[in-house]
């Protein structure tokens, strides 16, 4: 199905990076922005499944999967065929402005697909970022109140809201001031028993007494599972605490699913390994199998705002729709009950290796430990130089 045989990777046949990836680099140093993360020399040809193929003919195993966005491997035939039919068909004509049936197909999947048995109502755009963004405007306009909740750790997106909202590293931020005002931060809770009620005590009585009056408290902003804070899930109970402190004041729970989203925890999303309904969750990365495409899914009664309040000319485009459809069909068809097959495979090797430790996730969401940052760099390092693709995450976290 794949084009190219599994069994052949890794295959290093040059130095790396090779001759024409070489010459590639030094051209993207003088003209891409310096602003990127890129952590290794990796010059990308082709990609089919988890293989990726670089400019030299180099063939690596891929495990960051396009950083979380291809969940149903790179190119799969399926998402393939459906992009090249819509392509032929109609490839924009903004569906803020007019109606097209991938976009109303999609929207009917997602609102079935989502957490929790309210009628719901999608809003699209094209990130991570503006999925977050959207979520914010919806929470402050359908509340009515401005200030709003998140985590230390987290990482929500570079624009303004969600530069605003993350909480982990100053990279992020430094030089960026002024930010959006109102959002506060709160300690993301370590995995000990009690966690879920130290939690409500720290919003109830530290937060909401000393800096934020919660009848002011529009939203609280949380990744089920933190993705670049270090792979870290939310303690048992704290998502039902966090649902049951959001109903008794009025505040709308909005869950980061933009990394944990599309099966790659073992569920369709990562909060479905509870019972709780988020009012918002935000979706992107894994939606359309690396086509660009974001979106909001909130309860029907939430999202109340009023025509021409917020859109987006290429949110929602019939390609990028058409390759989520693609991709829920592949997720519901296997590749989920896949990732939890695989992720227990992957989760048991890595607790034969040496110097790992903390082997966590669920899924094929996985983390673990190395002793310092800097063996998780050299590690990551070493592993690209054998042929694996890995990224990092959190401190010291491949
Ligand atoms: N939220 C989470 C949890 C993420 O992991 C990311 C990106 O890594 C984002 C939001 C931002 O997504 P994007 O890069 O598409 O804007």
């Amino acid at each position: 199905m794949f084009r190219f045989d599994h069994l052949t990777v890794p295959a290093i046949r040059t130095e790396l990076p090779g001759p024409r990836a070489a010459e590639l680099l030094a051209r993207d140093t003088v003209h891409v922005s310096g602003s990127y993360t890129r952590v290794y020399p990796l010059v990308v040809e082709e990609g089919s499944g988890a293989v990726i193929v670089d400019v030299d003919g180099n063939r690596f195993l891929d495990f960051t999967a396009g950083i979380a966005v291809a969940n149903t491997g790179h190119c799969h035939p399926q998402v393939v065929a459906a992009i090249q039919d819509q392509a032929a068909k109609l490839i924009h004509m903004s569906g803020t402005d007019f109606y097209y049936r991938p976009q109303i197909e999609l929207a009917e999947r997602l609102s079935q697909l989502a957490p929790g048995p309210s009628a719901k109502k999608v809003f699209f755009c094209n990130s991570g970022a503006e999925a977050i963004e959207a979520a914010l405007k919806l929470a402050r306009w359908h509340t009515e109140r401005s200030r709003v909740i998140a985590f230390f750790g987290a990482f929500h997106g570079r624009t303004y809201g969600a530069m605003s909202l993350s909480g982990s590293k100053l990279t992020h931020r430094r030089g960026f001031s002024p930010l959006v005002p109102d959002v506060h931060h709160v300690n993301f809770p370590k995995n000990e028993p009690g966690a879920a009620e130290r939690l409500i005590r720290e919003l109830e009585e530290t937060v909401f007494h000393r800096t934020a009056p919660p009848e002011e408290v529009a939203a609280i902003f949380v990744e089920p599972i933190q993705g670049e804070g270090g792979y870290y899930a939310l303690p048992e109970g704290c998502l039902e605490a966090l649902r049951e402190l959001c109903d008794k004041y009025g505040i709308m729970l909005v869950l980061d699913e933009v990394q944990s989203g599309f099966g790659r925890t073992g569920k369709m999303f990562a909060v479905q390994h509870t019972e709780v309904e988020p009012d918002i969750v935000c979706m992107a990365k894994g939606i359309a199998s690396g086509l660009p495409l974001g979106a909001i899914v909130a309860k029907a009664t939430v999202m109340d705002w009023p025509p021409g309040s917020h859109a987006s000319t290429f949110g929602g485009n019939p390609i990028a729709c058409r390759a989520a459809l693609a991709t829920l069909e592949l997720l519901e068809g296997g590749y989920i009950a896949n990732a939890v097959v695989r992720g227990e495979q992957l989760r048991a090797g890595l607790r034969t290796l040496p110097e790992l430790s903390n082997v966590r996730g669920k899924g094929l969401m996985v983390a673990a430990d190395l002793p310092t940052p800097a063996r998780k760099e050299a590690v990551i390092d070493a592993c690209f130089r054998k042929g694996l693709l890995l990224p990092g995450c959190g401190a010291s976290a491949l």
